[in-house]
């Protein structure tokens, strides 16, 4: 139900946040038609539309950003649940002994797989890596030099990284049996060192054969997608 109102957002600490009369306010009278959604659905109606999964109609767009969210397409409609929330994948609670997650829980996926994760398992608290205050690419490029020059704690991360993809990704595909799964954000900007470990244990978790025929794609549109997927959905201006 498009309300405007965003009723929970783990990551930024909203709840109940009137976002799109916030913005139409500062805006002012000359504002245009202002929409709301998730990210994680954007992000699939992009790859859905002109992305790595262009017309596969069976496909889990996964975020890889400081929050892991999905975005589910299914027989070709973005799948919203009863009130919005389908594809809240991250809070997925895989871990219970594990790391305290931003929902208040404890052992999230998102505490596993999500930036933050990789941040810490691959290096200590005061590596520049974790400066906020820093562009998250160039941090992310920095790691990506680690990675490629061998170094270990990186790489070591990486695999953690994609042992718990594949965790939950194969819950996903059990329960949903998509023809693709697309890594977003980051899990793309490092494709190359994960795809391959995530598409064996996927094959070995999952109970269908060949993974009941889901294939594990990198996105192509990087962190552009929700920008890409919200483009594609804005109404067309009146001339
Ligand atoms: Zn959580």
């Amino acid at each position: 139900m498009d309300t405007g109102v965003v009723s929970y957002a783990s990551n930024i600490g909203w709840r109940d946040v009137a976002a799109v009369e916030g913005l139409r306010t500062r805006l002012g009278p000359g504002a245009p038609p202002i929409r709301l959604e998730n990210d994680a659905k954007l992000g699939a109606i992009a790859e859905y539309l002109v992305g790595a999964a262009a017309d596969i109609h069976d496909l889990i767009y996964v975020t890889g950003e400081t929050g892991v969210g999905g975005g589910i397409i299914s027989d070709g409609r973005l799948l919203r649940g009863s009130a919005g929330f389908a594809g809240e994948i991250g809070h997925m609670p895989l871990d219970p002994g594990g790391q305290p997650c931003a929902c208040g829980r404890r052992g999230c996926w998102e505490t596993m797989v999500g930036l933050a994760a990789l941040l810490r398992l691959a290096a200590p608290p005061d590596d520049p890596v974790h400066d906020p205050t820093v562009d998250l690419e160039q941090r992310l490029t920095e790691l990506r030099r680690r990675a490629d020059a061998g170094d270990p704690a990186t790489r070591v991360a990486l695999e953690r990284i994609a042992h718990g993809l594949a965790l939950g990704l194969a819950l996903l595909a059990d329960v949903l049996n998509p023809r693709a799964v697309v890594l977003g954000g980051y899990f793309a900007h490092f494709g190359d060192y994960l795809i391959d470990r995530v598409r064996s244990e996927l094959s070995a978790r999952v109970m269908a054969a060949e993974a009941g025929r889901c294939e594990v794609m990198l996105s192509t549109l990087g962190f552009s997608a929700a920008a890409r997927g919200g483009a594609y959905l804005a109404p067309m201006p009146c001339s």
